[in-house]
């Protein structure tokens, strides 16, 4: 696909769905990797040509691992070139370490650095004034999550599977995802024809940990891959479904706030905290 045919998508999709309004402060929760930076620079693209005027702040969080410095560096290449603002939470700096939490909680890292970053994308850019965060999720990771759900009979998820996952609740901050129409493939096409620098997910040391999930994803991802070239159109048509279908599945969990934190949770303390052990006193 040409970059006007992948930008023109996005921008449908940013539309059609109102995933931004004059005003907003988008953060844009940026990984190093090519789908999040394909994230950052469509929404300046946008921006710049349908002037919605919206402000786009990056945010990076730097799990303070091998490999981390070098990650961030890229990060703040990207935003450069952006000519955004770029926001970064250095967990080491917060005495947050992800091995140790791991070892004494006896869950796989991969497990834990997923619930920690969860939380702090909503709460720091939330407390950072953002109206809404953006995150690299694109059409391909959307089907696989979709299909695999579907298989495993677990359907709690549905109601979420949007370009828009909107919250009523104060605390926790809209979702959107713009890339929800687009492929990884068209992504990284896009970043490297704009030059913009990216590292693969494996630089991270616990990579090898989810080396099976992500193999398997990747077979999911060559047979989707495949039926859109057999029955050409097919993932766009699945996925209008998958959103027709998400509105059958509205969230049904009324979300509380956390004992400790006072952060959104569906349980009396949330995620974040039975892990890291917070208390009330606890400075994060
Ligand atoms: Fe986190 Fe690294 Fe595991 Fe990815 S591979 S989930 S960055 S610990
Ligand atoms: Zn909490």
């Amino acid at each position: 696909m040409d970059q006007g045919g992948y930008l023109n998508k996005i921008f449908r999709t940013i539309e059609k769905y109102r995933l931004v309004e004059k005003g907003d402060k988008i953060f844009v929760a940026l990984s190093g990797g090519k789908d999040s930076a394909a994230v950052l620079f469509a929404l300046k693209k946008f921006n710049e040509e349908r002037d919605p005027d919206f402000e786009i702040v990056g945010f990076h969080i730097n799990l303070g691992t091998i490999g981390s410095e070098k990650i961030q560096e890229i990060v703040e290449k990207q935003c450069e070139l952006a000519g955004v603002k770029l926001v970064v939470f250095e967990l080491k700096k917060e005495g947050i370490d992800l091995g140790e939490i791991a070892k004494k909680n006896r869950r796989p890292i991969c497990g834990v650095c997923g619930v920690i970053k969860r939380y702090l994308m909503n709460k720091i850019p939330r407390e950072l004034g953002a109206t809404k965060i953006a995150t690299g999720h694109h059409g391909d990771d959307i089907l696989v999550f979709f299909i695999k759900n579907i298989l495993g009979m677990n359907y709690s998820w549905i109601g979420k599977f949007r370009p828009k996952a909107e919250s009523d609740n104060p605390k926790l901050l809209t979702k959107i995802r713009p890339l929800f129409f687009v492929g990884r493939k068209e992504n990284e096409e896009f970043v490297k024809n704009l030059g913009v620098p990216y590292v693969q997910e494996s630089l991270c040391i616990y990579f090898k940990e989810k080396i099976k999930l992500y193999e398997k994803t990747n077979k999911w991802y060559d047979i989707i891959d495949r039926l859109e070239s057999e029955a050409p159109g097919f993932k766009e048509r699945l996925l209008n479904s998958v959103i027709k279908m998400s509105t059958y599945f509205e969230s049904e969990d009324q979300l509380k706030f956390c004992k400790i934190c006072g952060e959104p949770t569906n349980t009396e303390i949330c995620a974040f905290c039975r892990l890291t052990g917070k208390t009330k006193n606890s400075k994060l």
